[in-house]
């Protein structure tokens, strides 16, 4: 956690379970991304935090915004994002979203279906549109199955049937799964999507822009790659597939942005033991699945915890929520381990939970309120 959170959790008293996000930490973040890729257009995946105060620091820094939804269209534009730096990114859009995403002056469209580019063209004439890819997604933690993307031989007819639609056949885009550790799955989506634009230039249709999704990875448990790593792997990829000739090329972090911002805040509520000779302490802390950590669904994402006792003995624990429903448990079997001395009252802070937690929180399931939020 940056020293201005530490400042402002050791300065306050909160009330948890909440969330501190240091906004300058984002933008070093955005910085350090734009180092790392400079010739690459960088749409802020809105979802992973939605928070005003992040939108409106990457307004001014110059950034593009990945919209999910139209609801996400109206958050960026109310902090200050003019339509045309917005993508409306998801693949599954109503036909009046679109429309109004549209006249709020949206111009670019992903799509991975026929049915998706009719509605596209009826409802956005004339618009930018990308296919988007299916590719694999190896080496994520919190991967994408086949949900979104569609074969590549499909995206070919289909970003020729946009040009007859009137659209402007303008990319193709891919996501290689969300904390993914390796560039790996990166080089090949983009040999790939080599393949796609050289069989659309035979038939006369010249894509212009390469959309590399998100999914760059920050350190939770382990270390992962530096940014650095991931800029120098797709710069290589697209230099050897492109040649001279580099299409424009798109990124849409998310969690890379915004997580290691974040610090939650929870209490210890119970620690307690199934058997009195069981070794296993059941830590029960103010917030768990479903007041925020739904990443932690099949200890997927393994965040890091500090207590008022670090340094201090250990023993295993099994970490859970709140919550009455046995879902609400959020690490059995990864093996963590907490000071023997924390009793209930502690206060727990979790390390890099500024991504997919806020917006990820139940409306009061038991009665619990979502968390606060605090955006220093
Ligand atoms: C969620 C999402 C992202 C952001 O992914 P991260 O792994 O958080 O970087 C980017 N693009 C699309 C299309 C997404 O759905």
């Amino acid at each position: 956690m940056t020293d201005k959170i530490a400042r402002f959790i050791a300065e306050n008293a909160l009330a948890t379970p909440c969330l501190v996000l240091d906004v300058d930490r984002v933008e070093g973040n955005y910085r350090r991304l734009k180092a790392a890729l400079p010739l690459a257009r960088i749409y802020y995946a809105v979802k992973a935090n939605p928070a005003a105060p992040i939108l409106e620091r990457l307004v001014r820094l110059g950034s593009f915004f990945d919209a999910a939804s139209w609801q996400e269209v109206q958050m960026c534009l109310a902090a200050g994002a003019d339509g045309s730096r917005i993508s409306y990114g998801n693949t599954i859009k109503k036909e009046r979203d679109i429309a109004a995403a549209y006249a709020a002056g949206v111009r670019m469209f992903a799509f991975d279906s026929e049915a998706e580019l009719r509605k596209i063209a009826r409802a956005a004439p004339g618009a930018q549109v990308y296919c988007r890819l299916l590719v694999a997604n190896e080496g994520a933690e919190w991967p994408l199955s086949r949900k979104f993307g569609c074969e590549a031989a499909m995206a070919v007819k289909l970003m020729t049937l946009a040009g007859k639609l009137g659209l402007d056949p303008y990319g193709i885009s891919f996501h290689v799964g969300s904390q993914q550790t390796s560039p790996a799955p990166y080089k090949a989506a983009i040999a790939q999507v080599a393949t796609v634009f050289t069989d659309l230039a035979a038939a006369g249709i010249r894509l212009r822009m390469v959309n590399l999704g998100g999914g760059y990875p920050v350190r939770y448990r382990t270390e992962v790659p530096e940014i650095e790593t991931f800029g120098d792997a797709i710069m290589g990829a697209l230099a050897e597939h492109f040649g001279n000739a580099l299409p424009e090329i798109v990124i849409e972090p998310g969690r890379y942005l915004v997580a290691d911002a974040g610090t939650v805040v929870s209490e210890v509520v119970l620690v307690s033991r199934k058997a009195e000779d069981d070794p296993v302490r059941w830590v029960y802390l103010d917030i768990g699945r479903f007041g925020g950590l739904a990443e932690t669904e099949g200890e997927a994402i393994r965040y890091t915890f500090s207590t008022p006792h670090d340094g201090t003995p250990e023993g295993p624990v099994t970490i859970a929520g709140p919550t009455c429903d046995s879902v609400d448990t959020l690490y059995e079997k990864a093996n963590y381990r907490l000071p023997l001395a924390l009793a209930e009252g502690d206060r727990v802070t979790i390390r890099a939970t500024g991504a997919y937690v806020t917006t990820y929180a139940s409306q009061g399931f038991n009665g619990f309120a979502p968390l606060t939020e605090h955006y220093i």
